[in-house]
Order: C-alpha cells, then structure tokens, then sequence
C-alpha cells in the first residue's frame, strides 16, 4: 500500500507558525513518496472547539499551499467508532472507571511526577473492576507498569518509554461521552489507513500511550516522524494564544507564504 498522510489540525484557535511548518513537512513528506494526504478536524471537545476556527484553518492551510485529498474529515460525527473501540477495550479489561477529579491527582500523596513535571495517574480507581454498570463515568487504560515501549521516530531516532514512569493510567473515555484525543487519533489513524504520522515533539510521549492502545485493539501502528517545535522570542514554545505568530496575523502583516516556507527549507 502507498504512503498516507493526514494533517490534523484541532479548532480551538487559530494556527501558528508551528503548525504550519508541522504541516507543511507533513505534505512534503508525502509528496517525496508520491503518496495521498487527508485533512481530519479534530473537533471532539465541544466546549473549547468553534466552528469558525475550523473555517479559519482551512483557510490559513489553503493560503500557505497545502492540499489534500477529498474534502476535510470532521472527528465529531464519527462517534459511534470510538465508542466500539471503546467497548472493545473495556470488555477486553483494559480500562478502569475512574471517579478521580483533577484536584484529586494533582493532590494525591503518592503522586509522583514525570520527567516534564507532568503529574502521573497516582492509581487511586486501577483496582476497580470493570462491568459496575457507571454510564456517566470517566474510565482509564490501565498501563502496564515498567514495560519497554520502544518505536524509532523517523527524525529523532529511538525512543524508549517506560509505562506507568514516563507516563500513567490515561483517560479513554470521559463521562459526557465524549472519547479522548488518545483513543481518537487511534481509532481514525487505523481507519484512515494513515501509514506515517507526522506530528510535534509534544506528542512523543503520546506516542507511547498509543502504541499501547494499537496493540489492545489488535490494529498496525504507523510510523512516526515528529518535527521539532517552534519557540517565541522568549524560548517558549508556540501556542495559540500567541497571537503574534497565528498565520492569520502574519499574514495580515503582510508575510507571504512563500516568505515562510523558505524560513523552513
Ligand atoms: N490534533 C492534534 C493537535 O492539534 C494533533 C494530533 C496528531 O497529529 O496526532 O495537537
């Protein structure tokens, strides 16, 4: 089968500089292997997500020259899949109902933290059977503790990530039925047949909770290139709320695509 690629923008904002150049190579990568590019909105989380930035996307993603096949993919009407990957999962035992709040993991004693700082499911529901009949529940992959998961990055090279240290119980399913970006991106890249994903360095320890999840659902992973981020002026990386460098104000300042591109080449 021949190389696919998707773009998978999520309408919370518009975009920046960073996405841009992370779309951009995604095409190009593409294009060297003569291969067919999707465009999937991630739209799932209804109450950050607008639909006029999902237009504004389209229309920075266009103007700097990106194309792709057919016409765009909306995450939000294709619920009914990731609810039997879901079901699939938690009948297969995988995931635990979870009735932790944020407060609760960020002050659990037994807490403990990740090389970015970032706080690791402290373990509180992961005894908790499966079965119990909660619909209105959040439920978690239960990760194995100390296992390897091991991919090669087609820029960074090796990776290795120890589960349950580097990362912990993450969530699935949240209780206003809403599916997670982990379980999301899973299901549609299998879906789509998506053979690399190309995505920021954010995502790499995201990598490893999905490897898990490919392998719980018995689907091929793909392979994986992810691009260095871009940082502000300050050294902090790119945000949406940077306004300064959302393509739409760039280009209202008058930068052309062109200009930008050949700051990435
Ligand atoms: N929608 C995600 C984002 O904007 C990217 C997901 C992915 O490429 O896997 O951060």
């Amino acid at each position: 089968m021949g190389y696919r690629g998707r773009i998978a923008p999520t309408p919370t904002g518009y975009l920046h500089l960073g996405h841009a150049r992370t779309f951009w190579i995604a095409q190009q990568r593409c294009h060297d292997a003569g291969g067919i590019l999707l465009y999937r909105n991630e739209d799932l989380d209804t109450d950050r997500c607008k639909p006029e930035y999902r237009e504004a996307a389209l229309e920075d993603c266009l103007w700097l020259g990106l194309q792709w096949e057919g016409t765009p993919i909306d995450q939000s009407p294709r619920t009914e899949h990731y609810l039997e990957a879901f079901k699939e999962l938690r009948d297969k035992g995988f995931l635990f109902p979870c009735t932790c709040t944020r407060k609760d993991i960020l002050e659990a004693p037994s807490a403990p933290h990740n090389e970015d700082g970032e706080t690791i499911y402290p373990g509180t529901c992961r005894t908790r059977q499966n079965g119990l009949g909660e619909s209105k529940i959040n439920w978690r992959f239960r990760v194995p503790h100390g296992e390897k998961v091991e991919f090669t990055d087609a820029h960074y090279g090796p990776q290795t990530f120890i589960s349950g240290e580097d990362f912990g119980d993450f969530p699935v399913w949240q209780k206003n039925g809403i599916p997670s970006y982990q379980l999301a991106v899973v299901v549609d890249d299998a879906a789509m047949k998506i053979t690399e994903v190309v995505r920021g360095a954010d995502l790499l320890t995201s990598t490893a909770r999905q490897l898990l999840l490919y392998r719980a659902l018995n689907l091929t992973p793909p392979s994986f290139y992810h691009c260095e981020l871009m940082l502000d002026e300050a050294g902090k990386r790119l945000a949406k709320r940077n306004d300064a460098l959302s393509l739409r104000s760039l280009r209202n300042r008058g930068k052309t695509p062109e200009e930008l591109r050949s700051e990435w080449a």
